[in-house]
């Protein structure tokens, strides 16, 4: 009967949390989104998560204790099924008991995961790849992350940082990753790094960019060197001929290891530059091996930025 309740997914991101009252069926009956703020400590963050997680639960129909269970989807690296925050780039946190704080605070159990493993597992519970078994998600948005799930269920890996895509080596040039490491697929292709390269490029001497960016480095993303593409621009062409190369490299491996029945894409970088998606799909085609091909989907992620609540409140249910 528990298993049909509704319950608490929480999606706590580098810029803002979002928590929801999540239904049975993948349906968001209340979501209550803030922004994180400046103060980034611990305990300021246990506080909105709690206050976002009592706002849903008050919007939401359900009385409190027909609630199954809390999940949360941390952009951080977890150790295991413990709740223990590892390493959180985006909150400047280390080693922090995340789960046991907020369980404590919400007086509930509380599934905490990485938080491509909770969009990826509502992707694979309600989204694009509903029916699939084995399904390997990569979202390239501010930074580079993966979700997988392997013959049904969610593969974590012996330490919890397994599908860390975006921390795989690409090429040795010494480009610095909020990992703390250098040369990730993450460096390259994450947003905020790619951005802070085209800024970069741009002062010194990539006038169509600057002339694209109306002379406002802040102003320049990923999707201006897009437009330039479109229109034959030569440094964009190479540019996004050298990171489809480095990113389809990376996906047609992780093709040929794992031979997953659907892959996934999603996020703010891929779906602004379908160029370079594009691009990105010929090399992984060229390089993956050709009978793992035979049987692999690619769709587009379906579930929107609800994905991550939906994902980790049906991870809690499961739970219950
Ligand atoms: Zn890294």
């Amino acid at each position: 009967m528990k298993a049909n309740q509704p319950a608490i997914g929480i999606d706590l991101g580098g810029t803002n949390v979002r928590a929801a009252v999540v239904d049975a069926s993948g349906s968001v009956l209340s979501s209550y989104r803030q922004p994180l703020g400046a103060k980034r400590d611990p305990q300021s963050v246990l506080d909105l998560v709690c206050q976002a997680a009592h706002q849903a639960m008050a919007q939401a129909a359900t009385p409190a204790e027909e609630l199954v269970g809390v999940g949360i989807g941390v952009a951080a690296q977890l150790r295991g099924s413990s709740g223990m925050v590892a390493v959180a780039p985006n909150l400047g946190w280390r080693e922090v008991p995340f789960g046991a704080m907020v369980a404590k605070d919400l007086g509930r159990s509380v599934r905490v995961v990485n938080d491509l493993e909770a969009i990826c597992w509502g992707e694979v519970a309600f989204g694009a790849a509903h029916g699939f078994r084995d399904v390997l998600v990569v979202f390239v948005g501010t930074g580079v992350g993966g979700g997988l799930v392997l013959d049904g269920q969610l593969y974590q890996g012996a330490s919890g940082v397994a599908a860390e895509i975006g921390h795989v080596k690409v090429f040795p040039s010494g480009r610095n990753c909020g990992c703390g490491g250098t040369d990730c697929l993450e460096a390259y292709l994450g947003g905020a790094n790619l951005s802070r390269r085209l800024r970069e490029e741009a002062e010194a001497g990539w006038s169509e960019l600057m002339t694209l960016a109306k002379a406002d480095p802040a102003a320049i993303h990923p999707g201006l060197v897009e437009q330039l593409h479109a229109q034959g621009d030569p440094r964009a062409k190479q540019l996004w001929s050298e990171l489809a190369e480095l990113f389809g490299t990376v996906l047609a491996n992780s093709v040929t290891l794992l031979n997953p029945s659907a892959l996934v894409l999603g996020g703010t970088v891929l779906s602004g530059c379908p160029r370079l998606l594009d691009l990105s799909l010929v090399v992984l085609r060229r390089q993956a091996l050709a009978v793992a091909l035979e049987t692999l989907t690619i769709k587009p992620a379906s579930l929107g930025d609800t994905a991550g609540v939906i994902g980790a409140a049906d991870l809690a249910r499961k739970d219950n």
